[in-house]
């Protein structure tokens, strides 16, 4: 009896808590389910912190009417989308990672086998998917069933290409905001070497915006257009770098004459757009025309609808207008590397943590006083 006792005691699956969401519009409930297991090129991650999408509460409640194409998660969810943590076990493929890494989870899972990903666009791929937020497609429903956790839960499944290990100068807390530094530092390389150059950052004092800043001005771009409305954020923004850095309050006119003002007519080398879902189109369209000939716009934020592009003045002024979604796991690893090296001041973002057992505050907590200077995060 003993025996059977004992052998039952080790083979007893491990468990771990979870915030799961049930249902849309109820809050989450943290219990207790089993923990996953590490197999093949998949490594465990044991969470200590995990990023909070600002207005998460919102979007998850509005989600599946605003985009019924983009599926959620199947119910019950583990959601959580800038986890970081340390590895706590890897499959028996994984030779180049080992438990006790410090690193951050990119959350995009791809097929890993079709074309798309064979060329290291893993964004272009039929299967590309949050891991903890939402799909693109409905193939994303075959990735959650590989995948089903998110952050918001003590130890998570990943596959070994989605990690990004940390430098010793970049805590838990701070890498929580890797996702959206991630998304400006993706969305910047789409605009070209921008060295020398003049760009406009519509949105700049929110959280992708003044991640976009900081990228800016690490990357070499000489004058920044700093677009937004409020004075008293646009202000904190232009002490980032004075001299490189002009700002404009665009309840005050139009972002387009002010920028045209600023570069003797000719307007800037490049715009990047970073309004959020509920944000009206007038701001982009307005500080589109601030480009140049030449110029190229990228758009990162998750504003949505129709832009009403004038394609004659596209083509006669040669401008280039893209989307730019996520990152790579290698512009992760790229950009952990510009932190260590001190290129990126991480020390201007101020970390807003709730405990894990808060999360529902945290979800509904979430307040855009401070913009983007401003990181919020549960810690486990
Ligand atoms: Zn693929």
């Amino acid at each position: 009896m003993s025996m059977l006792t004992q052998d039952s005691r080790h083979t007893r699956t491990p468990m771990m808590r979870a915030a799961r969401l049930h249902e849309v519009g109820q809050p989450m409930v943290i219990e207790e389910i089993e923990r996953p297991r590490a197999a093949g090129t998949d490594v465990i991650v044991e969470v200590k912190a995990c990023g909070m999408v600002p207005n998460l509460a919102n979007v998850l409640a509005n989600w599946e009417t605003w985009y019924p194409h983009e599926p959620l998660p199947p119910r019950p969810a583990i959601f959580g989308l800038d986890p970081v943590g340390v590895i706590a076990e890897v499959g028996e493929q994984v030779v180049a990672l080992a438990p006790g890494d410090r690193v951050y989870v990119n959350p995009t899972r791809s097929c890993g086998a079709c074309h798309a990903c064979a060329s290291g666009v893993p964004q272009s791929c039929d299967h590309w998917t949050f891991a903890g937020y939402f799909g693109f497609n409905r193939n994303s429903l075959a990735i959650y069933e590989k995948y089903p956790q998110g952050g918001f839960c003590e130890f998570m499944k990943a596959p070994q290409n989605a990690i990004v290990p940390l430098p010793d100068n970049l805590d838990f807390r701070q890498a929580t905001r890797l996702g959206y530094l991630g998304t400006a530092y993706a969305g910047l390389k789409k605009l070209g070497p921008m060295t020398g150059k003049t760009l406009i950052i519509d949105g700049a004092t929110g959280t992708l915006g003044v991640g976009v800043t900081l990228l800016a001005l690490a990357t070499g771009v000489s004058r920044i257009f700093a677009v937004a409305r409020g004075a008293e954020l646009l202000a904190r923004v232009k002490a980032l770098a004075p001299d490189r850095i002009d700002t404009f309050s665009n309840l005050s006119g139009s972002t387009a004459e002010w920028v045209r003002d600023q570069t003797g007519g000719r307007g800037a080398d490049a715009m990047i757009d970073t309004l959020g879902a509920v944000a009206s189109l007038d701001s982009f369209k307005d500080a589109m025309h601030g480009v140049g000939r030449g110029g190229r716009i990228v758009n990162i934020g998750g504003t949505a609808g129709e832009l009403g592009f004038d394609v004659k003045w596209g083509m006669d002024n040669s401008i280039g207008l893209s989307g730019s979604a996520w990152f790579t796991t290698a512009e992760g690893m790229e950009l952990v590397d510009m932190i260590r090296c001190g290129v990126i001041d991480m020390s201007v973002l101020q970390p807003k943590a709730w405990a894990f057992e808060d999360i529902n505050a945290a979800i509904n907590g979430v307040t855009s006083g401070d913009g983007g200077f401003t990181s919020y995060l549960v810690e486990m």
